[in-house]
């Protein structure tokens, strides 16, 4: 989400005759976009905080942006007093205050004949750019977009903090979406990733639809646009049409990013996910009888936090026997971090000491490399349709429908092509393959 925001504001900066940078000491606009979901994301911050410090006392004409979760969508009167060097202050996926202080005053427009303003973006994402007008560097290189189609959550998980930094739930319109994708693929994008933090409640809070399955369906449409991914759903909210959707419409993947969190009822509702572990084992095998069918079938991805609030042993096991018991393709997993203002920080205690965390988050891990690495072993000597993204390292880089990394070695141009090829090597995290 954050990478998709950066990518907009670097477009909406180019329209206003700002040019990209390539390192951040010889820009004239620096923006830091921030990350809060974990204390590290945010300490992370706090350090691009304290370099830009330095920089701003040697050059003060620099402008500099603080933008996303560290600002959120209220007050920023405690950031001002704390950090008094940053000139902007805006929230998620707001380039429009930055805009606004380097247009509105006349002291700060360029003078005629002056060069042009150069811009940085910080953050801890990929370094890649979109939006509706790709920035010039990226126009015909980028392959794969993220695109927001639902702004904010309002569902409050009690561990969260993306509602108090995001803001309420809001589905942006279908036909300005619409309109963003054709873009998109009229310069060359061949697959968009539709992103919400519950994406799969899209258009909920829009009059008359439509949802989410309706937005596939259209985006199925787009002429040049060839994969379309969604993230992240809500166990909750998987209805049967959406994945009917995914079914019989040829563009969109089978790859569903569903977090379960924990396998514990309690954890479960201690986290206010609404669903129990049960629950959840019936989504995965409804997922799987509607869109597996034989090799390779559809691949799921869930998210996990180890050491909520209270999670005992036993409970930890629970959530690590569901883990072995449904074998998902990935696991994103993370230690509890205790998040300001959050109703967990207020109402429950870290208990859980670090180095428990870390030996459960090692346990998952271990599982869940053996798990990928039997699931990818099936890969092996199959033939599989890649999309080629960019080459690194002398290899060209690509993913399969279901998502998984392959490599290949080519002395031919493959960006942006998709490329039957068969496997060579199949570890937990990548692939390797030749031509087919
Ligand atoms: N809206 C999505 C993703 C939210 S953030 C969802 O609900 O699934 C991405 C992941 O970060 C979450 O899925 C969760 O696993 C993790 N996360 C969120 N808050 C966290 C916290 N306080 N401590 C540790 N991990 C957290």
């Amino acid at each position: 989400m954050n990478v998709a925001d950066s990518q907009r504001v670097a477009s909406t900066l180019e329209q206003i005759g700002c040019q990209g940078a390539v390192r951040v000491e010889e820009a004239d606009v620096v923006i830091l976009n921030t990350c809060v979901v974990r204390q590290s994301a945010e300490d992370k911050a706090y350090g691009y905080l304290n370099s830009l410090r330095s920089l701003k006392a040697q050059r003060p004409s620099m402008v500099i942006n603080l933008m996303g979760c560290l600002v959120g969508v209220k007050s920023s009167e405690k950031l001002k007093q704390r950090f008094p060097f940053v000139d902007v202050f805006s929230p998620p996926s707001d380039a429009g205050p930055l805009v606004a202080y380097l247009t509105q005053d006349e002291s700060r427009q360029l003078e005629d004949g002056e060069v042009t303003r150069r811009f940085a973006l910080m953050d801890d994402g990929p370094e890649q750019v979109s939006a509706l007008h790709l920035p010039e560097a990226e126009r015909g290189r980028l392959v794969s977009v993220h695109v927001p189609v639902v702004l904010g959550c309002s569902h409050a998980c009690t561990y969260c903090i993306i509602p108090y930094r995001r803001g309420v739930e809001r589905s942006r319109p279908s036909a300005t979406i619409i309109a963003e994708l054709r873009a998109l693929a009229a310069q060359g994008v061949k697959e968009v990733t539709l992103l919400g933090q519950i994406v799969d409640r899209y258009g909920k809070d829009l009059p008359e639809g439509p949802n989410l399955a309706d937005l596939l369906r259209m985006a199925n449409e787009i002429e040049g646009l060839e994969r379309i991914r969604f993230l992240t759903s809500h166990p909750n909210w998987m209805h049967e049409e959406l994945l009917d959707a995914v079914a019989s419409l040829p563009k969109v993947m089978p790859h569903i990013e569903v977090p379960v969190q924990a396998g514990d009822d309690q954890v479960l509702e201690n986290m206010k996910r609404g669903y129990s572990a049960e629950d959840y084992r019936r989504l995965v095998e409804k997922i799987r009888a509607r869109l597996g069918g034989g090799f390779p079938g559809v691949s799921i991805a869930t998210d996990i936090i180890v050491g909520f609030p209270g999670e005992s042993e036993a409970q930890f096991q629970n959530t690590y026997d569901l883990l072995a018991e449904l074998k998902l393709d990935v696991s994103h997993l993370a230690r509890y971090s205790t998040r300001p203002g959050t109703v967990a920080d207020r109402r429950m205690e870290d208990d859980v000491t670090e180095s428990e965390k870390m030996r459960r988050f090692r346990l998952l891990e271990d599982l869940q490399e053996n798990i990928a690495a039997e699931i990818n072993a099936r890969y092996l000597g199959e033939r599989v349709d890649v999309l080629f993204e960019e080459r690194v390292k002398g290899r060209w880089k690509g993913r399969t429908p279901t998502n998984k990394l392959v490599f290949l070695e080519s002395q031919e141009d493959l960006h942006g092509k998709i490329v039957p090829v068969t496997i060579t090597w199949a570890g937990p995290w990548s692939m390797q393959s030749r031509l087919a």
